[in-house]
């Protein structure tokens, strides 16, 4: 297959990448590289099956050019984590909204495949667990910043499933709980390499709010598996599919995880979360994946053990100390 991917040079783009490429589809990658890095296509740049281009997902001509040489689209290219979001609203806001566009328009053309990665974070407040994909979607108020990301990515749901209902367009929606593992940044904000990169350097561990509130973390290698999975499953086209682990841990309790693994002198720390992130911040409680449809659709789900995970990123850490 030729796949493009959008935000290629990004963490689970990257990954995505060099699946695809190890295993003879041929891969051309857009980013803008605001928050990939060309060093996450090392591996990939210069050999075999594989081409990147520096560019904008809302750059239309360009979109439009790499998607008619592809079979299928994957659209990762997305304003993410929770700090970018809540300092950066206008960029989060346009950038998921418009650049989705873009490449939706340009997939119609020819009617060209699409998965477009969505997220977790559109349940939003809901204490329905474990979350469905039919289930309500319960989002705050607009007053707060953080909930424009899930509003921003609900509106690229729906539009993508016009464009399957009215325009026959094949899109596939992935709603990624969170993602962790090699490569991935602590800079904006997320848990996970923040804590190994404390914990390596015998820092605090933040943990913010009362550290009682609990998310689900997958291994990305798991979520770039059933990505290549429902690319190749037409059934999925015009479905949306929750992609994650589904073992929930209180990020206290992760934090003790991380200390204890990475043999860290490190205490640990509560942070107000007035002082982590603005005034009025909400966090989400509990934050659990039901991936039946998932594994009914494709005979996978993710399950690489927590442990192993946090792992993975203490030695990626360990070489970006
Ligand atoms: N968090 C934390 N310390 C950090 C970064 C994040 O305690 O240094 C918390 C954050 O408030 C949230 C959870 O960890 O409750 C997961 O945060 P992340 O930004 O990784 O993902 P989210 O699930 O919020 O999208």
């Amino acid at each position: 297959m030729k796949v493009f991917i959008t935000g290629g040079a990004g963490f689970i783009g990257s990954h995505l990448a060099e699946l695809l490429v190890g295993r003879g589809d041929s891969v051309s990658v857009l980013d803008d590289l605001s928050t990939g890095e060309m060093a996450n296509l090392d591996r990939l740049v210069g050999g075999p099956r594989f081409e990147h281009r520096i560019g904008s997902v809302t750059d239309a001509p360009l979109v439009s050019e790499m998607v008619d040489r592809a079979d299928v689209t994957v659209h990762l290219a997305a304003a993410v984590g929770v700090r970018l979001i809540v300092e950066r609203p206008v960029h989060t806001i346009e950038t998921n909204v418009h650049g989705t566009e873009v490449v939706l328009h340009a997939a119609a053309k020819k009617q060209k495949p699409v998965l477009i990665a969505s997220t977790s974070e559109v349940y939003g407040k809901s204490s329905k667990i474990p979350f469905r994909e039919g289930d309500d979607l319960v989002l705050g108020a607009t007053t707060n910043s953080r909930w424009a990301y899930a509003c921003s990515k609900a509106l690229d749901e729906w539009l993508a499933l016009a464009y399957w209902r009215e325009k026959r367009v094949p899109v596939i929606l992935c709603r990624f709980f969170n993602t962790v593992g090699p490569r991935q940044t602590g800079r904006y904000g997320m848990v996970l390499p923040n804590f190994a990169a404390q914990a390596l350097r015998n820092q605090p561990l933040t943990v913010y709010g009362s550290g009682e509130q609990s998310r689900c973390f997958g291994h990305v290698k798991d979520a770039v598996e059933s990505v290549s999975r429902l690319i190749r499953t037409p059934e999925a086209h015009g479905q949306v599919f929750n992609v994650g682990a589904d073992r929930e841990i209180s990020i206290r309790a992760l934090a003790e995880m991380v200390r204890d693994r990475a043999k860290s002198r490190s205490p640990i720390v509560l942070v107000p979360y007035e002082q982590a992130y603005t005034e009025g911040f909400e966090d989400m409680n509990r934050r659990v994946p039901d991936c039946s449809k998932l594994e009914n659709a494709v005979g996978f789900r993710p399950r690489t053990s927590l442990e192993e995970i946090v792992d993975d990123v203490l030695a990626d850490q360990r070489l970006r100390q």
